[in-house]
């Protein structure tokens, strides 16, 4: 439904449409009383000027907009013949109809705050060019859907000098955000150039913090809040799940981030926080080398991990700290994380590297000096020396597993019981299974033909208070 649809016309005010608020009527025969018609011509004078003042293309904008032949304002009516004291804004028609059974919403933010009948003719007539300019705004807006120009908004967003940086720098990004939490800083030299360092990060991360993940590096696409910004010709559109928000400018057809980059200055930002890392790395080149060893030994223990995890795992079943130099190294090297490629003293190489502690930099010396020729060999030996071990200690019928003042449970007679327990469809309360092993034919125990089952008696030299232990023991 087109707003001339909704609203009425009066000869007197050629260029103004009456829009009902609040509620719809059938006709209005007549609008307002003395004192509002002095308003109403002012209004239409005003009007009348600033709608000469456009040109042709918005002129037709803007009766489109309105769905009238010719350009007008809407001025809302109420109570069927008063006019409301405050104008309409053109939001209120900007991608959405009204029904013609009910009259405009009143809603405070689709309203002028101004009360026009208040204003001095001077005021009057500012006002009203404000209102025709944002009408003239909206009309534009509307020849394009609102999904339309979310389109144009993402990719202006796209097309956004800091974003474009940020999207081809990423991998220098990435790298100094993990650089500025490695541990490898605590054995950098030197301990100011490093805070000099963290302290610039700071400084020059800050536009690129401010880049929510989803919007990295193209708008991100949960459904968006649209806020015309009149004044500056502008929309502002929100993610509320991002809470992020951009403005664009529709008629340069560019966006602004909140907070907006110098770009000349964050071009070389990024270019210098590299370069200042990487002189601090060429000072520290003891560490380098540190790293390199341990590539190195990484390389050589390589082929040895299947003999290696066996061992350690063996050890740990079998609780055993070994004291092998090799399985050492290799429990400390699994558990940090060094490129393939050679590392060389430079950010983007040793954001790669990710130490638990730096203190395995200085066992990388001595590791140097293990024999991996005889690697082979020793592990062989050692795993062999295990797996003695493990057969020794596999359970064997005749172990202890409960002992009391002397009367002792073998595994053996503990599996027996359980054996029973388990294969007999009967079933045994703890009481019954007591008797059962002291050997007790009660009369229960008889009809149950419990005396003639193979652990009837098993405990029969037990004092009764340690049966009921050794049950217990049993049945846990
Ligand atoms: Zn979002």
């Amino acid at each position: 439904m087109s707003i001339q649809q909704l609203g009425y016309e009066f000869d007197a005010y050629s260029n103004l449409l009456f829009v009902p608020v609040g509620r719809r009527y059938s006709s209005i025969r007549s609008i307002g009383h003395k004192e509002e018609r002095a308003v109403l011509s002012r209004i239409q004078q005003s009007v009348t000027e600033e709608l000469n003042a456009l040109d042709a293309e918005q002129r037709e904008q803007l009766s489109r907009f309105i769905g009238s032949e010719k350009a007008m304002l809407p001025i809302p009516v109420y109570k069927q013949e008063h006019i409301y004291p405050m104008l309409v804004r053109p939001e209120m028609f900007l991608w959405t109809t009204h029904s013609l059974q009910r009259g405009l919403p009143i809603d405070h933010a689709l309203f002028y705050e101004k009360t026009y009948s208040k204003l001095s003719s001077e005021q009057l007539a500012d006002h009203i060019r404000h209102v025709v300019r944002d009408y003239v705004f909206c009309a534009h807006l509307q020849q394009q859907e609102r999904s339309q120009w979310i389109n144009r908004i993402a990719a202006a967003y796209k097309k956004h000098p800091f974003i474009q940086l940020a999207e081809a720098k990423e991998p220098i990004v990435n790298a100094v955000e993990t650089m500025n939490r490695s541990s490898l800083l605590a054995v950098l030299k030197f301990p100011e150039d490093i805070a000099f360092w963290r302290h610039r990060v700071e400084i020059v991360m800050r536009p690129y913090r401010q880049i929510p993940g989803s919007w990295r590096w193209e708008m991100c696409d949960h459904a968006k809040e649209l806020t015309i910004l009149d004044e500056t010709q502008s929309i502002l559109c929100e993610c509320p799940i991002c809470q992020f928000q951009i403005t664009y400018d529709v008629n340069k057809d560019e966006i602004t981030l909140p907070e907006e980059p110098i770009m000349e200055r964050t071009v070389k930002r990024i270019a210098t926080i590299e370069r200042q890392f990487n002189e601090i790395a060429d000072q520290s080149l003891n560490v380098i080398g540190a790293l390199r060893e341990l590539q190195t030994i990484q390389q050589k223990l390589k082929p040895h991990i299947p003999l290696l995890e066996e061992v350690l795992t063996l050890q740990n079943e079998l609780e055993i700290h070994d004291e092998m130099e090799i399985t050492n190294c290799y429990s400390a090297i699994k558990e940090i994380e060094i490129p393939d490629e050679s590392i060389t003293p430079e950010l983007l190489s040793l954001s790669e590297v990710k130490l638990m502690d730096v203190a395995i930099l200085k066992e990388a010396g001595k590791w140097s000096n293990i024999d991996f020729n005889q690697a082979k060999e020793q592990l062989q030996l050692h795993l062999a020396h295990l797996l003695e071990l493990q057969a020794e200690r596999q359970p064997k019928p005749g172990d202890v597993i409960f002992e009391t003042n002397g009367f002792q449970l073998t595994r053996a007679e503990a599996e027996k019981v359980e054996l029973f327990t388990e294969q007999t469809d009967l079933t045994l309360t703890f009481h019954i299974l007591s008797q059962v092993l002291k050997g007790e034919p009660t009369n229960k125990i008889r009809t149950l033909q419990l005396h003639e089952s193979p652990i009837f008696g098993l405990l029969r030299s037990w004092p009764d208070k340690y049966i009921t232990k050794a049950v217990k023991k049993m049945l846990t």
